[in-house]
């Protein structure tokens, strides 16, 4: 399969240059030239099988011609060895729990598949590879505990200096081993504007190898699809529902920040997901909503809430949402509708679903509830990602509730450990200096 740039300025690469790239030479984000369909039989089958079946099956649909079977096998079942349950909060709205895996958020599924594909293309080369991850809180956690230890490569974490938890620092500042942080004295976007420049900068790439993890990379943002195609598989079993059904009546909303989560559902959907319909919810970084809204797209510096991880101002993922429908604003709208909220409404709505259906929602995940609360019409049923475990914004989450939050053991061991940073200025020539000499 071959992948083409966004940006139409540059040849079509392998899978294996994709991956090893991150981004294309043009500053396009690189997508499949298909979208292979699953066939019938795997619908039919679907709530019949396993996590890891159903994953499998879905990632030989995009990787099945450039990886062999039993290591794609490999690959997959590795990767998705943790639950994702489908919770129900209440008559017609379900929880799609994403945090059970190391580091609590859904990021882990993106990251420990790519760090596994990654090893397995960089896997008999000489020189390390160094992956650079900008962060706004739970990617760097994902991809740095994802990559430790991996032989042969080495990642560094930019994360914005204050915006971040404390538990969402501790996860990717305390490990040490092939993993450097880098706190920089600025927001997301500046991190996000330090990676993608150390990705054109000649000099530095003849220097060292670099490659991007973040939802950028094809590895990072394709197998996110794995998990739609689980909830509907769970949704079929547990309601009874057939797949017309499900076309007729599920909504899947999706807390959307740099929006690499929802489009792999879109291409769930393009593959013949029964999916009827998308919401993306956003926080008060809604430039989304307003391209929905006007057919605009006005990126904007961002602005923190309390629901950080999409406090994102100008998501990298819609250049693959505009190329996924051919730039047809109307044919977006079709599959997807939007929602944007304030501080005050996620804050409302975690402390309203924890007295009304005793279920404890992270920032995030709010966003997504209310956005099916509210945009649900009659006969449909929806799904909500919950993207990280609630625990992770302890401070947040019981300032509104009013209640202590438990901390699940694995977020306590990371607690112990000693933080270990850099500190960086949001200026290019300081970042790219720093790597000149490492
Ligand atoms: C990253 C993240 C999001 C946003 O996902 P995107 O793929 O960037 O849209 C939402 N919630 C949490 C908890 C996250 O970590």
């Amino acid at each position: 399969m071959k992948y083409y740039s966004t940006n139409h300025q540059t040849p079509d690469v392998t899978l294996q240059e994709a991956v090893v790239k991150g981004l294309a030479a043009d500053k396009g984000l690189f997508m499949p030239e298909r979208i292979n369909a699953l066939p019938a039989a795997f619908y039919e089958n679907m709530s019949q099988m396993t996590l890891q079946e159903v994953s499998f099956a879905v990632a030989q649909a995009f990787f099945g011609e450039d990886i062999p079977a039993d290591k794609l096998k490999q690959i997959v079942f590795d990767t998705m060895s943790f639950d994702i349950p489908l919770v129900k909060v209440s008559d017609n709205i379900y929880s799609l729990e994403l945090f059970h895996g190391p580091t609590l958020a859904f990021k882990d599924v993106g990251a420990r598949f790519m760090a596994r594909m990654l090893g397995y293309f960089v896997g008999n080369q000489q020189q390390t590879v160094n992956v650079l991850v900008a962060t706004s809180g739970d990617t760097g956690s994902a991809v740095a505990n994802g990559f430790l230890g991996v032989p042969g490569i080495h990642v560094y974490v930019l994360y914005p200096k204050g915006k971040v938890s404390l538990i969402q620092e501790k996860q990717f500042t305390t490990l040490g081993k092939n993993i450097t942080a880098l706190e920089v004295d600025g927001n997301f976007d500046d991190c996000q504007r330090l990676v993608k420049s150390a990705f054109m900068d000649a000099e530095l790439n003849a220097h060292m190898k670099l490659t991007s993890a973040n939802s950028i990379n094809v590895a990072r943002f394709l197998p996110q699809a794995f998990y739609y195609f689980w909830a509907l598989a769970q949704l079929m079993k547990n309601c009874q529902l057939s797949i017309v059904n499900c076309q007729s009546s599920i909504v899947c909303c999706v807390p959307s920040g740099n929006f690499g989560n929802i489009t792999a559902g879109l291409f769930g959907k393009r593959m013949g997901l029964p999916i009827k319909r998308f919401i993306a919810a956003n926080n008060r970084n809604d430039i989304f909503y307003q391209y929905l809204q006007t057919g605009q797209y006005n990126p904007r510096p961002s602005i923190a809430t309390i629901a950080n991880a999409m406090d994102v101002g100008d998501p990298s993922n819609f250049a693959r949402v505009l190329a996924l429908y051919e730039n047809s604003h109307a044919a977006i709208c079709q599959d997807i509708n939007g929602a944007t909220y304030t501080n005050e409404e996620i804050a409302d709505e975690i402390r309203r679903v924890y007295e009304t259906n005793g279920y404890l929602l992270d920032p995030h995940g709010a966003c997504g509830h209310r956005a099916l609360r509210e945009g649900l019409r009659p006969g449909e049923t929806g799904f909500f990602i919950e993207t990280a475990h609630p625990a992770k914004f302890k401070d947040t989450v019981e300032g509104i509730i009013g209640q202590p939050v438990s901390i699940p053991q694995r977020l306590q061991d990371f607690m112990k450990g000693t933080k270990q940073s850099i500190d960086m200025t949001s200026q290019f020539v300081d970042f790219k200096s720093f790597l000149m000499n490492e």
